[in-house]
């Protein structure tokens, strides 16, 4: 029998949720665990009842996210870039970031390749990947016969560390839920992580990234790959025929023709 949630309860769970979806959250999974393991039967019922009927009103919350009811993939992605403002939800709003680099691309592409952060030449132009490590990722595109406004490119993180450090778990963990509400609106069907930052931060596996690039993973229902970041093959071109077996094997999998020639 369904139960309804005491007032008080709702209400501040609805509050919980209001402050999570301030941060851009509005997906929200089941624990596996079972909290009521342990406890007498009758308590254990009320206790497993009690929990349907919040995780009914989360779900119901949880699916209130602002671009679903929009028009068309473009202008959800206009809702979720509205959604972010002009961001102050992590440090990295006042260590010298000259703007937000939100994403780039089709908006309904098939292929979505996913960095770490922008850099100074991304923060300066406000799109990812236009610099040195950009123009290479270019290459790598057009090797694979696409143009740069066929694929969707975007970061874990949307702004620009200071000195290009490596971002803080703390903002990945802040900025993802933007880039996962941009997939979820893009529906890739494979996404393409540079890197290991990229990696680690969608995949929650910490590997070196010799195991973990070369293999198929599922990242929410959609297909997942690893690859070197640009900017390590810059510093490292002998890996480049690595990641182009990494890329060829991305193309199989769209069903696009593999050229003889790797990117230059
Ligand atoms: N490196 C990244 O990871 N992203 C960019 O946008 C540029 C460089």
């Amino acid at each position: 029998m369904p139960i309804t949630l005491d007032p008080t309860l709702r209400r501040e769970l609805a509050k919980r949720i209001r402050y999570y979806n301030e941060l851009g959250i509005y997906d929200f999974y089941r624990r596996d665990s079972d909290p009521a393991a342990g406890i007498q039967p009758e308590e254990r019922e009320s206790m497993t009842q009690r929990a349907s009927a919040v995780e009914e009103d989360l779900i119901e919350n949880a699916s209130s996210r602002p671009e679903s009811t929009a028009a068309d993939s473009s202008q959800a992605l206009h809702i979720v870039r509205e959604d972010l403002g002009d961001c102050t939800r992590c440090r990295l709003h006042k260590q010298g970031r000259k703007q937000i680099v939100f994403g780039v691309g089709n908006p309904r592409a098939d292929l979505m390749f996913i960095g770490e952060a922008p850099g100074a030449d991304e923060d300066e132009q406000g799109e990812p990947f236009v610099g040195r490590a950009g123009q290479l990722l270019s290459n790598m595109i057009k090797a694979m016969g696409l143009r740069r406004e066929d694929v969707y490119i975007a970061n874990i993180i949307k702004c620009r560390p200071p000195g290009n450090r490596t971002p803080e778990r703390d903002e990945c963990e802040t900025c993802s839920p933007f880039l996962m509400r941009q997939i979820a609106v893009i529906k890739p069907k494979v996404i393409v992580a540079l890197g290991a930052v990229a990696a680690k931060t969608l995949l929650a596996i910490n590997a070196p990234m010799a195991e973990l690039r070369g293999h198929w993973y599922d990242f929410r229902a959609t297909k997942l790959a690893v690859t070197y970041h640009p900017a390590f093959l810059l510093r490292d071109p002998r890996q480049k025929k690595e990641a182009w077996k990494d890329l060829q094997m991305v193309m199989k999998e769209l069903g696009l023709e593999i050229p003889a020639k790797g990117p230059q």
